[in-house]
Order: structure tokens, then sequence, then C-alpha cells
């Protein structure tokens, strides 16, 4: 038996990362493990004030147990890769590991009051799409299909929780050996 990992760093409100492996669940069809992942302290870049995707990523493959065919961790820490301000998410194209930050997924990260039921959408709609990655998906040009690129909280909220049918037709759900 193989199953898909969702793993969550410490400060992770433990009910989001449960609504957020269900729905993995739901959505690839795979039997979902809940792990705990260690503080990000080790990807923290002083100069930035945020936290390396890459370095998050690399942690994952190393933690991934052997049983694991895929991995997503979840993270409120802000995360970068160097070219960019800022990254939602992070994945291994077809491959093993994939992060989310969910710190820009919250209203007061904008100075506006906390909304879960918004919260929680988002960060459905940036697993869709960092998973996505994970089983082979490219960015989508349609911009309601969960694989479309954001590069902002209003081009999320505009996707639907959910692939197009092209994607989600291109999915490789089930896993190998
Ligand atoms: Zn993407
Ligand atoms: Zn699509």
């Amino acid at each position: 038996m193989k199953y898909f990992y969702v793993g969550a760093t410490p400060e992770v409100d433990r009910q989001a990362l449960t609504a957020i492996a269900e729905r993995a669940r739901a959505e690839f069809g795979a039997p979902v493990r809940e792990i705990e992942l260690p503080e990000l302290d080790f990807a923290f870049d002083a100069a930035r004030g945020q936290y390396g995707s890459i370095p998050m990523l690399e942690m994952l493959v190393r933690l991934c147990p052997g049983d694991a065919f895929k991995v997503l961790g979840l993270t409120e820490r802000d995360l970068f890769i160097p070219v960019l301000t800022f990254v939602f998410g992070h994945a291994q194209l077809g491959g093993r590991a994939a992060v989310v930050s969910l710190a820009r997924l919250r209203q007061e990260f904008y100075g506006l009051e906390p909304n879960r039921e918004v919260f929680l959408e988002r960060a459905q709609k940036e697993m869709l799409h960092e998973c996505g990655h994970l089983f082979g998906l490219v960015h989508c040009g349609d911009g309601s299909c969960a694989m479309s690129l954001a590069t902002g909280v209003r081009q999320i909220d505009f996707k639907r929780a959910a692939f197009c049918a092209r994607c989600a037709a291109r999915i490789e759900r089930k896993p190998k050996g």
C-alpha cells in the first residue's frame, strides 16, 4: 500500500490540516496519512525574513516514509524562492514533494478581518494546485481552473476549488507499484 502523506509544521492549525488531508483523499483517491513536520527554523533567511521553499521540499523528501508516493507539507511560514518575492506553494513537477504556505491565504495578512471560510477555501485551492503539479500538471490558461497561475489572492479567489475537465483528465491518480 502506498500513501499520500499530508504533513504540517507545528504552528499549523490541526483542523485545517485535517480538512486539507480529507479533501486530498477525496480528490486523488489515495489513502492519506497525516505526519508531523519539524519547525522550519533551518530554512529561515534572516535577510528576507522568510523561509525557503526549496529547503522545505528537501526536508520533505528526506522525511518521506518508504510507503509514501507523494508528500504535501503545510506551513504558516511565508515561503520564497530566490527569484520571487514569495510563493504560495512549490512542487516538484511529477515528483514526490510539494509545499503550501498558509501565511498569505489569511485575510489578516492584508489587514482585513479574519475569515475562516475564505482561508480554508483558498487553502484547498492551493493544495489542489500544488498537488496537480505533483501529478504532472502544468499551469492552465483557464483562470477558473485550480491549475491557473495565481500571483495574488484575487486570482486564487477567482478560481474554483476544482480542476477543469482537461486538467482533471490528465491527472494520474493511482500510485505506481
Ligand atoms: Zn503552479
Ligand atoms: Zn485546467
